[in-house]
């Protein structure tokens, strides 16, 4: 998806909570977003509160919606530069379909990862006849200097590796957890694992001491170390942390995001990751005038998202918490 706001930010360039080096509980409310006319979805990162955790810079949580009598996801083509986008639906359906020539139909489960690296342009769109509900998170990982310029690709994993114990049963969608390794390309040490836990479920994961942690509660309603953390909010870990306790009194689903603290100072803006304001003012007009991000077939020529106007306060990169 896309940042559709269409006056994007520049306060969430300024830091206020530091990266922990110790465990934490932190529970940081999202905050509900209007995309397009009718679409409400939860940010979860980057808040207030928090910026990034690992490589994890973005986080929006979706759903469930009712989309039976109507088109359901619908966003045009538009760009991103020096990130990944991971997909990740819980139901539903989403056609994804990009300037690399990716034309996939994406389902629950499935992981859908587009590395933009230089520079790509994707859509994504509920098909026209699509199952009644919608829900899912669309989530960025920005890349490291060293890796921020690849070439664009796109990687659809249709079956993941995961783990069960009693009461869980984890998906591990990128990085390692529990013996199982994900398929998808990662760039920096991070990790992400959908939880869906059973009612009465009471379980442990490891974690590694190294990583900072958040999680999220996309249904149901979890403990996390004994914090309660339901939909709509997003409970930091910070890290030191070898372990993670979870119970669960009813059915729930819950989402673990992790990974190595980014160290590197990076700017946010709109749908584009740089490192520096005027990279990002390039890339805008790059979009402008049709050069740099190619195409996405099967849109008439005009439909795509036209890129906001530039904040008028200089970008300054950012860096992790502090
Ligand atoms: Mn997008």
């Amino acid at each position: 998806m896309s940042n559709l706001d269409r006056r994007p930010s520049a306060a969430e360039l300024g830091g206020l909570a530091a990266t922990a080096a110790r465990p934490v509980l932190d529970l940081l409310p999202g905050k509900e977003v209007l995309l397009g006319e009718s679409t409400r979805v939860r940010r979860l990162l980057p808040t207030l509160g928090r910026r990034m955790v690992g490589a994890w810079t973005f986080v929006d949580h979706y759903g469930p919606d009712d989309v039976w009598a109507s088109a359901g996801m619908q966003v045009p083509p538009h760009p991103h530069t020096g990130l990944q986008t991971v997909s990740w639906l819980l139901e539903g359906e989403v056609h994804h379909r990009d300037s690399v020539g990716s034309d996939v139909l994406v389902r629950p489960g499935e992981l859908a990862l587009m590395t933009a690296g230089h520079a790509i342009s994707h859509a994504e769109t509920s098909p026209a006849v699509h199952p009644r509900f919608l829900h899912g998170a669309q989530l960025w990982v920005a890349l490291p200097d060293a890796a921020r310029d690849v070439a664009p690709a796109f990687e659809h994993h249709r079956a993941l590796p995961g783990f069960t114990s009693d009461g869980l049963t984890a998906t591990v969608v990128l990085g390692s957890m529990g013996g199982a390794t994900s398929p998808g390309t990662a760039y920096t040490p991070l990790v992400g694992v959908d939880l869906s836990l059973a009612a009465g479920a009471d379980v442990e994961l490891p974690l590694e001491p190294d990583f900072e942690y958040a999680v999220l509660t996309a249904s149901g309603a979890a403990d996390v170390e004994g914090t309660p953390v339901t939909p709509g909010a997003m409970l930091y870990l910070g890290t030191g942390r070898r372990t993670l306790r979870l119970r669960s009194a009813a059915a729930s689903r819950l989402l673990l995001l992790g990974g190595e603290p980014f160290d590197e100072r990076i700017v946010m803006w709109w749908n584009f990751v740089g490192r520096s304001g005027d990279e990002i003012a390039d890339f805008a007009a790059s979009w402008a005038e049709h050069e740099r991000f190619g195409e996405v077939a099967g849109f008439p020529e005009g439909e795509r998202l036209e890129v906001p106007p530039l904040p008028p306060l200089p970008l300054k990169p950012r860096g992790r918490e502090r």
